[in-house]
C-alpha cells in the first residue's frame, strides 16, 4: 500500500495544477487515470483546438495546455498511475484508502476527485457474447504493439485510431479494416496510404458492413460481417481490435456516498470539501451556487481545497500563506536558488 499527502483522482488539467498547489505546500501526491495518458477532455477531446481563456496565455491548444501544466508540475516528481480507474474509496481512520482497476492501492488523508464528466472509457462491442473474449481476443486499446505480431487482425472503426493502427500493425501482421460507413472520417493521408497497401493486397477494407457474429469458442477462429445489401461474409480472426471512440461515464464515483446533484458532486465552495471530511472535489464535478465549468475556475478551486488538505495532512504545523515570488521555502521546492 503506498501512502501520500493526497490521492488525485483524474490528470485532466485541474488534477495537474492540484499537483502544482499541494507541491507549493510541501504535500505529495498521486494521481490516477483512466485514460492512457495525462490532459484529460485537453487532450482527448480536443487537442489541435485553441484555448483563448487561460490568465496570461492568449491561445493554447489543449495540447500544448497540457504540456504547460506538466512542465510546471515537473520540480514535484509526481507519480502517476495510467490506465487505472478508481473504483473504491474507503475509510480508515483518519485516512482514505483508494483501490484501482489494476488492484493499485493507496492510503491518504485527503482525496481530490478532479474527475471531469467522469472516466473515459471505450464503446463496446455491441455482440451479445463479445465480453467473454475481452483481454483474450478482443482489445479496446493496445498497451504492447508487440502482443499483436503475426496474427489475423480485424480492426472496427472509421476515425484515426482504426486508421493508425491499421497501418502500424500491418507491418508485420494480416489486417482487414472494417467501417459500418464507406467514408472514413480519420486523416485523410492516413487513408491513401492505406488504400495503397490495400491495393498491393496487404490491407483488406470491408465497408460498409458491422459484426454479425464470431466463431470460436475459448479464443476467436473466424467472425462474420453483414454486408448492408445483407451479404454475409466470413474473415479468419485471431483478435478483434475495436475503436468506437470512448464515451464518459461517472461510473464507481457516484457509489461513495458522497453529495451529488445531477450527475456532479456538491462542495462547500470555501475550501471544496464533500460532504465527507478529506474528499474534495474540484473542476467540472463539483457543483455549487455559480459553478462555471472552466478550466481557470477548477485552478482555483484547487489552490482552496490544497490549503485545506495541508491541514489534514500536518495537523501539527500552522498554514502559512506566502507568495511565490517573496517564498524562500517555496522557491526551495521548485528547484529555485
Ligand atoms: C470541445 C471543448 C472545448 C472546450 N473549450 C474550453 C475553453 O476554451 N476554455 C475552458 O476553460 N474550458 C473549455 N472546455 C472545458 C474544459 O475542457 C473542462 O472544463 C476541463 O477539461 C475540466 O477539467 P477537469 O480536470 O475537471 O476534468 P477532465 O478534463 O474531464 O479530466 C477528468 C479526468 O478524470 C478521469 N477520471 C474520471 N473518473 C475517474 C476514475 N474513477 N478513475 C480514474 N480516472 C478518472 C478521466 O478519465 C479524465 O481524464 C472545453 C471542453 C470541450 C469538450
Amino acid at each position: 500500500m503506498k501512502k501520500f499527502d493526497t490521492i488525485i483522482i483524474g490528470a485532466g488539467p485541474v488534477g495537474l495544477f492540484a499537483v502544482h498547489q499541494l507541491g507549493l505546500k510541501g504535500l505529495s501526491a498521486v494521481v490516477i487515470d483512466n485514460l492512457d495518458k495525462v490532459g484529460g477532455q485537453c487532450i482527448e477531446l480536443y487537442p489541435d483546438k485553441p484555448i483563448y481563456d487561460i490568465p496570461a496565455v492568449p491561445e493554447c491548444t489543449g495540447e500544448q495546455l497540457t504540456k504547460r501544466l506538466l512542465d510546471q508540475i515537473k520540480p514535484f516528481d509526481t507519480k502517476f498511475f495510467l490506465n487505472e480507474r478508481v473504483e473504491e474509496v474507503k475509510q480508515k481512520e483518519s485516512n482514505w484508502n483508494v483501490k484501482t482497476t489494476n488492484n493499485n492501492e493507496f492510503i491518504a488523508p485527503n482525496i481530490i476527485i478532479a474527475g471531469g464528466v467522469g472516466s473515459f472509457e471505450p464503446r463496446k462491442l455491441a455482440l451479445k457474447g463479445a465480453e467473454k473474449f475481452e483481454g483474450k481476443s478482443i482489445f479496446y486499446a493496445i498497451k504492447n504493439k508487440d502482443d499483436f505480431k503475426n496474427k489475423n487482425i480485424s480492426i472496427f472503426g472509421g476515425g484515426d485510431s482504426a486508421l493508425d493502427w491499421a497501418l502500424e500493425l500491418s507491418k508485420f501482421s494480416n489486417v482487414t479494416l472494417i467501417h459500418r460507413r464507406n467514408d472514413f472520417r480519420g486523416a485523410q493521408h492516413t487513408l491513401i496510404k492505406i488504400k495503397e497497401l490495400q491495393k498491393k493486397g496487404i490491407i483488406s477494407i470491408k465497408t460498409p458492413c458491422q459484426l454479425d457474429s464470431i466463431d470460436g469458442e475459448e479464443n476467436i477462429k473466424s467472425i462474420n460481417l453483414k454486408f448492408d445489401n445483407g451479404k454475409i461474409e466470413t474473415v479468419d480472426t485471431d483478435v478483434i481490435l475495436s475503436f468506437f471512440g470512448l464515451i464518459m461515464k461517472l461510473g464507481p464515483i457516484a457509489e461513495w456516498g458522497l453529495g451529488m446533484e445531477k450527475k456532479t458532486i456538491k462542495v462547500n465552495p470555501e475550501n471544496f470539501e464533500t460532504n465527507k471530511k478529506g474528499i474534495f472535489a474540484a473542476g467540472d464535478i463539483c457543483t455549487y451556487p455559480g459553478k462555471l465549468k472552466l478550466i481557470l475556475s477548477g485552478f482555483h478551486e484547487v489552490a482552496l481545497a490544497s490549503v485545506e488538505c495541508f491541514k489534514r495532512a500536518r495537523p501539527n504545523e500552522k498554514y502559512r500563506f506566502e507568495f511565490t515570488t517573496s517564498s524562500k521555502t517555496i522557491q526551495n521546492r521548485l528547484g529555485k536558488k
